[in-house]
């Protein structure tokens, strides 16, 4: 996927929806705003409207037929009741190994007209809407967590937690005492990896406050904040990372489970900061 033509269009100059054969974003959409958001029952989701859509005819009725036929067939609770879930969303790219949208116009089937006009969100708000880690974030971070991502489930789930990421790389930089640049992570393997390990922490994190929030809601409103992150005031090993946690959505029951945690972030500081000091060492 060339994206120097979306790049340049891209708020930062970093273009973060459809990154990869496997990596896209469909956050705003409400991908993760389901009554089951683990990774099995979302790709079996959105493989069942694929399919479904794959067969109706391109008609204003049809469509929205089919948007009805989803709402009646699939469970409309939701983490977030306030923030809209669209039953559009779908796999998409040759083989339909990443998220996107059923009414784009280079969708199958659509013949280059763009259907989104339809939807929930208008087609204006669905095109040109960026969320605020696309024009947040600094472009080195962007450019690294597009690259190392290998999972589009995943790559959601990160991506849109802006405050998160931003925390993970300034204490890296604190570490390092100087900015990170995308070249002192991208092209090394290791280092790759342990950027992926964090992608893996926001998707596995155990200690969710509220389980069944999974996603992100991170529209400007605040209508659904982070829990307030419940350690001691003056706690040493719990104020470190204390924007780390809070970002994660955290609680936690136990001194030894917030030590655990806190051992996690230590050793993959040191390992990157350890691994891109060499470099200049
Ligand atoms: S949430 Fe952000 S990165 Fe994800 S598809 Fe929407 S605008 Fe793109
Ligand atoms: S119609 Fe809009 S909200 Fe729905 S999947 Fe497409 S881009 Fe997302």
């Amino acid at each position: 996927m060339d994206l120097k033509d979306l790049d340049a269009a891209a708020p930062g100059g970093v273009y973060l929806c459809q990154v990869g054969k496997a990596v896209s974003c469909g956050a705003c959409c409400g991908l993760y705003n389901t009554a089951e958001s683990d990774r099995d029952s979302l790709t079996a989701m959105l493989w069942r409207r694929t399919r479904r859509f794959s067969v109706i005819p391109r008609e204003l009725d049809a469509i929205l037929g089919f948007a009805a036929e989803i709402r009646a067939r699939e469970s409309q609770t939701r983490p977030y009741p306030e923030f809209h879930h669209c039953p559009y969303i779908g796999m998409i790219g040759r083989e339909k190994s990443r998220v996107g949208c059923l009414l784009h116009p280079f969708a199958d089937g659509n013949d280059g007209v763009d259907f989104r006009g339809i939807s929930y969100y208008g087609g204006l708000a669905c095109r040109t809407y960026f969320c605020s880690s696309c024009k947040c974030l600094k472009p080195d971070y962007k450019r690294i967590l597009r690259a190392v991502a290998d999972d589009w489930y995943a790559y959601g789930l990160i991506i849109t937690e802006t405050a998160l990421v931003e925390a993970f790389f300034q204490e890296l930089e604190d570490r390092l005492g100087r900015a990170i640049l995308s070249r002192d992570i991208l092209g090394h393997g290791e280092r790759e990896a342990l950027i992926r390990r964090l992608i893996d922490i926001r998707r596995s994190w155990p200690h969710r406050a509220v389980p069944e929030r999974f996603g992100n809601y991170f529209f400007e409103d605040r209508k659904y904040p982070k829990p307030p992150l419940e350690v001691g005031e003056g706690d040493e090993i719990g104020t470190r990372y204390r924007v780390i946690f809070r970002e994660l959505a955290s609680a936690f029951s136990s001194r030894e489970q917030l030590s655990a945690a806190v051992g996690i972030f230590d050793d993959l500081f040191e390992g990157l900061v350890n691994m891109i000091q060499d470099d200049s060492g």
